[in-house]
């Protein structure tokens, strides 16, 4: 089957043509980082309205670069949340607006489902069950992913995410925005071991994240004027990498049933990240999986993609399907300690 898959919950605005045989047929993507730089961080506002103004222009373009009409679609998809509720609107609402006229049914996606079963898209030999480190602008969580909508979450984040950590420290360093990619750059530069800075919860035995300390003292390092940006953006770094691996480390311990370590999300197309979970998984061996950088930050392919999936299995949606700002993968796990989910 061939699905379109529609992507606005943040300040990428895109569309994807999928095949539910992994055949990317097409895909556009228009970021909004322009818009939102002088402000230092994506305002809700202005990426509402420019999903509404790119949005139809995108669809045309990827069903004439994919040669097709609306006819030939068979279900289209669009993320229906977690995200910024505006956005998450407009795309919701252009795929009902699409679905009627052309009779199609809708699916409504997950954004996390997207970014957890988005590896699958470029590595075929990908199996259930897996252990996936999703790490991303809002979320940072352990996932055994057993299956489509079968998702169980062994650990996630007390405070911040770990792509917020990045972002924050990115502001408070001056590095400026969007964050990740910054602090990746100066990094480059600088020497991990320079700055003393915590790993929040690393050796703990419970399972779960931290990152707000880390963010803290990165304010601490700068503002003691004693370290150049670039050894505190490394040290940062490394800080996280710590974290991530000790984290993941403790998770594979509790999921032997993994086939493989999958790592997804905009913080997997950190190179120090892949570089250390690629060692992690040797350990452990098992395969390690990560999507090509472009597939690990916000894109519609992995919207149409987790569409498809759905779609085969009789997982299609009325035209009443709810755009929702939070929504957890896993509706068991619990909320930490009052943290987002
Ligand atoms: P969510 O998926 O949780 O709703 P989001 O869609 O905003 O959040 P993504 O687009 O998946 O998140 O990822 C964006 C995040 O990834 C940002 O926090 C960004 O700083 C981070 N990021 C992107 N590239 C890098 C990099 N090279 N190194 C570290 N972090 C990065
Ligand atoms: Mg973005
Ligand atoms: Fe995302």
């Amino acid at each position: 089957s061939l699905i379109l898959g529609i992507e606005s919950s943040c300040d990428e605005t895109a569309a994807a043509l999928v095949t539910s045989d992994r055949r990317l047929i097409a895909h556009k993507l228009a970021g909004q980082e322009a818009q939102h730089r002088p402000y230092g961080g994506v305002v809700p506002e202005i990426a509402a309205r420019a999903h509404v103004d790119i949005l139809p222009a995108l669809v045309e373009d990827v069903l004439a670069e994919g040669n097709v009409t609306l006819a030939d679609v068979d279900a289209i998809a669009a993320t229906a949340g977690p995200g910024l509720i505006g956005g998450v609107m407009v795309g919701l609402l252009t795929a009902k607006g699409l679905a009627l006229a052309a009779r199609k049914p809708l699916v409504a996606v997950n954004h996390l489902e997207g970014h957890a079963l988005s590896p699958m898209l470029s590595h075929p030999d990908l199996d259930f069950p897996y252990l996936l480190l999703l790490v991303s602008g809002g979320h940072c969580q352990l996932l055994l992913v057993e299956g489509v909508g079968a998702y169980r979450r062994l650990a996630t984040t007390i405070d911040d995410a770990a792509g917020e950590a990045f972002d924050k420290s990115a502001k408070l360093l001056g590095l400026g925005f969007p964050g990740g990619p910054a602090v990746e750059r100066a990094a480059a530069e600088g020497d991990p071991r320079a700055v003393p800075l915590p790993r929040p919860l690393v050796g703990s035995a419970e399972p779960h994240f931290s990152f707000a300390g880390l963010k803290s003292a990165v304010l601490r390092a700068h503002q003691a004027e004693r370290w150049s940006v670039t050894d505190i953006a490394a040290s940062f770094q490394q800080a996280v990498v710590d974290c991530l691996v000790d984290r993941t480390r403790r998770a594979l311990d509790a999921a032997p049933q993994a086939t493989a370590l999958v790592v997804a999300g905009g913080v997997a197309a950190n190179g120090a990240v892949r570089a250390a979970l690629t060692t992690l998984a040797g350990e452990a061996g098992l395969p390690f999986v990560a999507p090509p950088l472009w597939l690990c930050t916000d894109n519609a392919a992995m919207i149409a993609w987790a569409g498809a999936l759905r779609f085969e299995e009789g997982m299609v949606d009325g035209l009443d399907a709810p755009a929702r700002a939070r929504w957890p993968l896993d509706p068991a796990a619990e909320a930490v300690r009052g943290a987002g989910v």
